[in-house]
């Protein structure tokens, strides 16, 4: 695929800061950074080129996840999850079909999730604007991640049958949305509770569950305490195959209840207002829907 040689090949190992400082002296020179891996490699190569002021290609080789679009890079520091921000727009981003092709289903099919999370960061972001702690709402971006969410009534069946027109019309729809990742770097229109959720599951459970599959569960669950039509996620998931129930995403119950009964606490490290703000008040000392757990578990074991 590559039509010359690079000048240096780097290996990512994790995105531990210092492992990346390291990486983006090792980048520096100014040749292009070419980033091709799945999430964790785009999240470096974005951190790499900014680091150097390199030229940034992304050659994602499975759409699990939408990181090359974003302009946000996950790191770690001191043993926690920590953004940043700012990262440079790729030049090109290149999905090679038969790399596409050659990633496990699973990956490619839990991708649906990154674009099924408008569906409850669409309501967290319009709870913000109604009580006017979000000033960036657009009335063009809730139009555009509304049909896109439409849209994937269509796209379940291809992606639940790995079909590859299925798996490539999710980085379609994340390619549309990637405007809006600049435009509206808070990225409200994709992004909210569901995946405050999910960053707490990653967080407690490390990288043995996938992010999409923890947006997944996040989704059903924080749609539930919306009241906002969880029975619909649930059936995009289910028609896509995508796995959400905890012991087949690699984690326990118990593990989905620790994670939920803190929301209102790791949701604190976060600028945005969601559900959880509108059910915990502003101080956050309360999470009331603690106590209907059991009811949003219920839901989800419905599911079975
Ligand atoms: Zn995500």
């Amino acid at each position: 695929m590559l039509v010359v040689e690079p000048q240096k090949v780097l290996f990512v190992e994790g995105l531990d800061r210092s492992h990346l400082e390291s990486l983006a002296q090792a980048a520096k020179g100014g040749a292009p950074v070419v980033g091709i891996g799945a999430g964790t490699v785009m999240e470096t190569a974005k951190y790499v080129a900014r680091a150097t002021g390199a030229p940034l290609v992304q050659v994602p080789t499975t759409v699990s996840n939408n990181a090359c679009f974003t302009r946000a890079a996950w790191t770690i520091v001191e043993g926690k999850r920590t953004i940043a921000r700012d990262m440079p727009i790729p030049r090109r981003i290149v999905l090679d079909p038969d790399l596409l092709a050659a990633a496990p289903t699973r990956l490619n099919r839990a991708g649906i999730a990154e674009i099924l999370c408008s569906h409850t960061a669409l309501h967290d972001w319009r709870l913000g604007h109604e009580v006017g702690r979000d000033v960036d709402w657009d009335d063009g971006l809730e139009r555009l991640a509304r049909a896109e969410l439409r849209a994937l009534d269509a796209t379940a069946p291809l992606v639940g049958a790995n079909r590859q027109e299925g798996f490539r019309a999710i980085f379609a729809a994340s390619w549309r949305f990637a405007p809006g990742f600049s435009s509206h770097p808070k990225a409200r229109f994709n992004a909210g509770s569901e995946h405050l959720f999910a960053w707490g599951l990653e967080a407690l459970a490390g990288r043995k569950v996938l992010h999409g599959e923890a947006v997944g569960l996040g989704v059903l669950l924080m749609s539930f305490v919306q009241n906002n039509r969880p029975d619909w996620p649930a059936r995009i998931l289910k028609t896509a195959n995508v796995a959400f129930m905890p012991e087949d995403i690699g984690v326990t119950w118990r593990d989905v209840k620790e994670v939920f009964d803190r929301l209102h606490i790791s949701a604190s490290a976060y600028l945005w207002y969601t559900v959880i703000d509108a059910k915990a008040g502003p101080e956050r000392v309360n999470w009331p829907e603690r106590g209907n757990f059991a009811a949003a578990k219920n839901f989800v074991m419905s599911l079975k």
